[in-house]
């Protein structure tokens, strides 16, 4: 086994969840997927994911950097954030970018501004804050009009109009991302029904976007992953073409990013110690939050197994070495008899998992590997 702890990547399911969208999108030309970057930047899963022909989702200089230096084409970059620093509209306006997803109108200003100044004419789309409840995590909802995220759907006539009349600044459609981990296909229908609402009123008012980008969100099963590896893309689409009326030429482009990877990754710990306390048996394993810090972050739960035992199973408490009482991987789980040596892998852990470890208490970083060896 490799120095643990270590993200190991199934590259073959991830080579099969790309040929899922695929199929999902199906005859459906005017479709597009940008992956997100921000989910899972590993070289080794960048690759596969550019050589399938996917563009991506980038939400800082960072990502648009190092999706460039993956080989993902300029013209298939998009690039959201609230905050875009000057270097970063820099960066993006040299490479040539397909589209700048636009957040309030001073950002507009900037952009337009530096454009011109290049000589460029940037091409942008409006992110809409459309005021839709993702039903997921309150950490991880970003539609709703308390949200930072997004141009209010009330002002965004007049912003339309502002877009249209500056001169680095070609308006070309309009951006839409309302959470994350969203199960319920009828929150992507809703979303479709916004979106449908604000296009007549905005065609009524001359502007007619050439492409309409819905975002990421799609979720995944974390409960049954060995069961149900590869998310309902296909589900997911057809709900979007279902309800979304797109008129003749206009494209549909999505930001998927946790259901590409999620599934495709677990995180491989090894346990130091199994300690008895007088009510819990807690398993104490060489990774911590600094590797996988969403149980701590977002409470959320991935499945732990014991790849090393076969033992009849037992209650423990998984836990790191952090020195915090949220450096918890889950609590009265059962797991095959745990001893001081096995390794334990922590499933669904592709995506916000190896791109969010930290150094916190001067750690090293997870390494990654597509072997166990
Ligand atoms: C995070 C993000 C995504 C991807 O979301 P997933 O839930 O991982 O699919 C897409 N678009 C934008 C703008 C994002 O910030």
């Amino acid at each position: 086994m490799k120095q643990t702890p270590f993200y190991h990547y199934d590259l073959e399911l991830l080579d099969r969840t790309l040929q899922a969208i695929k199929a999902a999108i199906g005859s459906h030309s005017n479709y597009h997927v940008h992956y997100a970057i921000k989910a899972n930047a590993n070289p080794m899963v960048l690759e596969r994911i550019c050589k399938a022909g996917f563009g991506v989702d980038c939400v800082s200089g960072g990502e648009v950097d190092a999706a460039l230096k993956a080989g993902f084409a300029p013209e298939k970059i998009v690039f959201a954030g609230v905050g875009k620093a000057d270097w970063e509209i820099e960066l993006a306006l040299k490479a040539g970018i397909f589209c700048f997803n636009v957040e309030s109108e001073p950002e507009l200003e900037v952009i337009s501004q530096m454009a011109s100044e290049m000589g460029k004419q940037a091409t942008i789309a409006l992110r809409v804050n459309p005021n839709v409840d993702a039903h997921t995590h309150a950490n991880i909802t970003t539609g709703l009009a308390e949200n930072k995220f997004g141009i209010n759907i009330e002002l965004l006539p007049a912003l339309v109009k502002r877009a249209q009349s500056m001169p680095g600044i070609k308006l070309d459609g309009l951006h839409f991302h309302i959470g994350s981990q969203i199960l319920q296909m009828d929150v992507f229908e809703t979303l479709a029904y916004r979106i449908n609402q604000l296009l007549d009123q905005l065609s009524l008012e001359g502007f007619r976007p050439t492409h309409i980008n819905v975002g990421g969100g799609l979720g995944i099963d974390y409960e049954n992953p060995e069961e149900n590896p590869i998310p309902d893309f296909a589900g997911y689409f057809e709900t979007l073409s279902k309800h979304l009326n797109l008129g003749a030429g206009q494209q549909l482009h999505s930001e998927l990013g946790r259901s590409v990877v999620a599934q495709c990754g677990r995180l491989i710990t090894k346990v130091l110690y199994v300690k008895k306390g007088t009510v819990k048996q807690f398993v104490i394993v060489d990774a911590g939050m600094t590797d996988l810090v969403r149980p701590a972050m977002y409470g959320s739960h991935h499945k732990i197994v014991n790849i090393s035992s076969t033992g009849p199973e037992e209650k423990y408490d998984v836990v790191g070495p952090i020195c915090e009482s949220s450096d918890v991987f889950d609590k009265d789980i059962m797991l095959a008899e745990t001893h001081r040596g096995d390794y334990l892998a922590i499933l669904s852990a592709g995506a916000y998992g190896e791109i969010m470890a930290s150094q916190y208490n001067l750690r090293k970083l997870p390494g990654s590997s597509s072997t166990l060896e």
